[in-house]
């Protein structure tokens, strides 16, 4: 309620949210999540691992993150189906 008796309607920005809590804790949900991917839409250990080493040297890459796309490449490396978005496909 504001101050002036009315109920304040919130309002959460899904891209900020992650922002709200700390760097670890985001990580830690993000790495939770990618825990729970379902099996059958899970990349498999082999290829997580060579997409993830191919993002790590890759000039794309930013504090975790795929400037091209937008992803935190941890996740987008874990889903089977998901491929580099880069022009020439790293992965
Ligand atoms: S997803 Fe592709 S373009 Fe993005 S950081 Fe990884 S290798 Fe680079």
């Amino acid at each position: 309620m504001n101050d002036t008796g009315k109920t304040k309607s919130l309002r959460v920005c899904r891209k900020c949210l992650p922002y709200a809590e700390t760097r670890e804790e985001f990580f830690q949900k993000l790495e939770a999540y990618i825990d729970n991917l379902a099996e059958e839409d899970r990349a498999d250990q082999e290829h997580y691992e060579a997409r993830l080493k191919a993002c790590a040297q890759c000039p794309n890459l930013s504090d975790g993150m795929c400037v091209l796309c937008g992803c935190y490449v941890e996740l987008r490396a874990a889903l089977k189906l998901r491929r580099c978005p880069d022009v020439v496909r790293r992965w």
